[in-house]
C-alpha cells in the first residue's frame, strides 16, 4: 500500500471530474495527524476549504472542533476528510459519477488511517459507507460494521447550526461524538 503523502500528491493532480478540476482552487485532500484513531468524514469541501486547502475550516468545522473538545476529543488528533476532494461549484451536491470517481481515493485514505471508528457527518457521507435507503435518523448514534470498519453515522454540523443551539441535531451530534471519543480511548 502507498503511504499518505504519496497518495496525497497523486490526489492533488487528479482531473477525473473535468468540471471540478476546472473550477476548484485546489484539491482538499484531508488531514491525517500521526496516530489518529478517530476519522471524521464529510461530503465535500465548501468555499473556505477550497480556498485554504484544509478540510472543515468554515463554520461547520469550527463547531466540530468545539463539540469534539467538549466531549474530550481533540481535532489535532483526529483525521478529517471528505468523500469528494474537490468543491462542487456553488456547493451543489456531488453527482453520482463524481462520487464514484473519488471513491478509490477515499477508500485508500480510510485504509491508510485505519481508525478505530469512522464518524460520518450527514446523509451523503453515511451513504458512502452504508448504501441503502434508511434515513439518517434511524442509523445514527450506533456503530455499524462495514467490511471491517466501525462506522458511526451522525448529523452534519451544518444541520446542527441550522437548527440552533437548542435543536435536536446539536444535542445528538454532541452525543454521537462523545460515543466516538469513548470508542477511541
Ligand atoms: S473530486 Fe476526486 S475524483 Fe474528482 S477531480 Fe477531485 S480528486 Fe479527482
Amino acid at each position: 500500500m502507498t503511504d499518505w503523502d504519496t497518495l496525497a500528491a497523486e490526489v492533488r493532480t487528479c482531473t477525473r471530474c473535468p468540471e471540478l478540476a476546472a473550477t476548484r482552487t485546489q484539491v482538499v485532500v484531508g488531514a491525517r495527524p500521526e496516530g489518529a484513531r478517530l476519522l471524521v468524514v464529510g461530503e465535500a469541501p465548501g468555499a473556505q476549504e477550497d480556498e485554504s486547502g484544509l478540510p472543515f475550516v468554515g463554520r461547520s468545522g469550527q463547531l466540530l472542533d468545539r463539540l469534539l473538545a467538549e466531549v474530550g476529543g481533540d481535532r489535532a488528533r483526529t483525521a478529517v476528510l471528505n468523500t469528494l476532494k474537490c468543491r462542487p461549484p456553488g456547493n451543489r451536491p456531488p453527482t453520482r459519477p463524481e462520487t464514484a470517481n473519488c471513491r478509490p481515493w477515499t477508500a485508500q485514505q480510510v485504509a491508510l488511517v485505519a481508525p478505530d471508528v469512522v464518524v460520518t457527518l450527514g446523509l451523503s457521507a453515511t451513504r458512502w459507507f452504508l448504501p441503502g435507503k434508511e434515513p439518517l435518523g434511524t442509523v445514527r448514534g450506533r456503530v455499524h460494521e462495514v467490511e471491517g470498519v466501525q462506522v458511526l453515522p451522525t448529523y452534519h454540523p451544518s444541520a446542527a447550526l441550522r437548527n440552533g443551539p437548542q435543536g435536536e441535531p446539536m444535542a445528538l451530534l454532541r452525543e454521537d461524538l462523545a460515543l466516538a471519543v469513548r470508542l477511541t480511548s
